[in-house]
């Protein structure tokens, strides 16, 4: 396994404790790479044999390669960046009983026993009203302010049989002690370096402050908080920055919400993937049959973590159709297509590693499971062309740490680096040829 790759991972999640700060981390390495950033709201003009990037709602990312050869076929590499956690409420300060709390809800379905006891940062964007601007800047308070604290054994003596956690009751954090929570609007105005008065709105949220690491005798394992899906985001973006130019245009598309259900303005279930591509092909110059005719001949993997088989509870997972960390690239499969894959899709990508020498495993829920959902066969809905879902085996998926295996990351490079360029020749419905 490669430690550069791990600590740049590390590095990238500790930094990144909202999908903001990811988009804007993501960003930061795609423009040092050489993506000359666009705005929306603007014209496009693009040159062949350069780099774009743009964001939407600062939340999601979108960068693509035009080739030299000028309008082709997409190569589209997906994955999101928001994770489960808990977000302050517009009127969030309470106190009584000597503390200062905030009331928090939920985004998207956490384990939440595991926010618990834990001190936990404060991090989003706030609102700036300066002049006639109203700004938006990212927040991320020094240290952990916040902690949801369990109750004792000795007054719930059922615990240990399983608690039931009330979101609206048991999940509210301690920030002060009562007459200390004065200070906490100065710490946010001083993170996005304004005066008190000049914040008008925030989305902020609660994050789990652990550091990303390295356990297991030898190194094999490793735990961070986000890691479904940062790591399949900082692994495609690494591969697209590293990849050759090849005859298609590679796409990199990280978007937010996933674990909302992908439903808004900057979801995979909005039109942000579909604009980009036809922009793409009317400053290349190409006509709607063109374009057409270049998303069906396009091939999309949409990376999102997999349930790495539990060694206590084995008989959770399908009997032959369970993954394990460090066994490579997962391919998952799923009846009712929560999972993009097709036999035709996925044997296309498991070529595609095969050549670049990077494993696979095959993933399948029990049938009496319904798993989970993913982005892949959201996306390819708005815009449609073949598709793979695949992600890294990791443990304690939606714990606020997460586990995965350490040669892993190095497996998704490889395999999304391969994919970028590879020559994947869409011939005909139901004829895909690999050059
Ligand atoms: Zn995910």
């Amino acid at each position: 396994m490669d430690m550069n790759d791990l600590h740049g991972l590390f590095g990238f999640i500790d930094a990144s404790p909202t999908a903001f700060h990811a988009v804007e981390n993501l960003r930061a390495m795609l423009v040092n790479a050489g993506c000359e950033p666009l705005e929306e709201r603007a014209a496009w003009r693009l040159e062949p044999g350069k780099d774009y990037c743009l964001t939407r709602n600062q939340s999601s990312i979108i960068a693509f390669r035009v080739p030299e050869s000028g309008f082709a076929p997409f190569r589209i590499a997906a994955s999101h960046s928001d994770s489960p956690c808990f977000k302050l409420k517009p009127e969030s300060l309470r106190r009584g009983d000597g503390y200062a709390t905030l009331n928090v809800e939920k985004y998207g379905g956490m384990l939440m026993s595991t926010w618990l006891d834990r001190p936990l940062g404060i991090a989003g964007r706030v609102i700036v009203a300066r002049g006639d601007g109203l700004e938006a800047r990212l927040v991320n308070l020094d240290g952990a302010p916040a902690l949801i604290p369990n109750l004792p054994i000795h007054v719930n003596r059922d615990a240990n049989d399983g608690v039931a956690l009330n979101a609206q009751v048991d999940m509210l954090p301690v920030v002060a002690a009562e007459g200390g929570e004065t200070s906490l609007l100065d710490r946010i105005a001083g993170a996005a370096g304004a005066e008190a008065g000049e914040i008008v709105g925030a989305d902020l949220y609660l994050c789990n402050r652990d550091r990303a690491s390295v356990w297991g005798l030898n190194g094999e394992f490793i735990a961070a908080p986000r890691l479904d899906d940062l790591e399949c985001a900082y692994a495609s973006a690494r591969a697209f920055i590293g990849a050759k130019p090849s005859r298609h245009i590679d796409v990199l598309a990280v978007f937010d919400n996933e674990e909302v259900g992908s439903g808004t303005r900057q979801g995979a279930d909005s039109t942000l993937l579909a604009e980009v591509l036809r922009r793409i092909a009317l400053a290349l110059g190409a006509g709607p049959q063109e374009l057409e005719a270049s998303l069906a001949g396009s091939f999309m993997a949409s990376a999102d973590n997999a349930h790495a088989v539990h060694p206590n509870h084995p008989e959770k997972y399908d009997a032959g159709n369970r993954v394990r960390m460090n066994g490579g690239v997962v391919v998952k499969f799923n009846a009712a297509q929560k999972y993009a894959s097709d036999a035709l899709s996925a044997a296309v990508f498991e070529a595609v590693c095969r050549r670049a020498g990077v494993p696979t495993q095959r993933f399948a829920n029990r049938s009496d499971i319904p798993g989970g959902s993913t982005l892949g066969n959201i996306a390819v809905r708005r815009a449609s062309m073949p598709a793979v879902d695949i992600g890294l085996a990791q443990l304690a998926m939606h714990s606020a740490l997460e586990s995965a295996g350490a040669a892993d990351l190095g497996h998704m490079i490889g395999a999304l680096r391969a994919f970028h360029e590879a020559e994947i020749d869409v011939e005909r419905d139901g004829l895909i040829r690999l050059r």
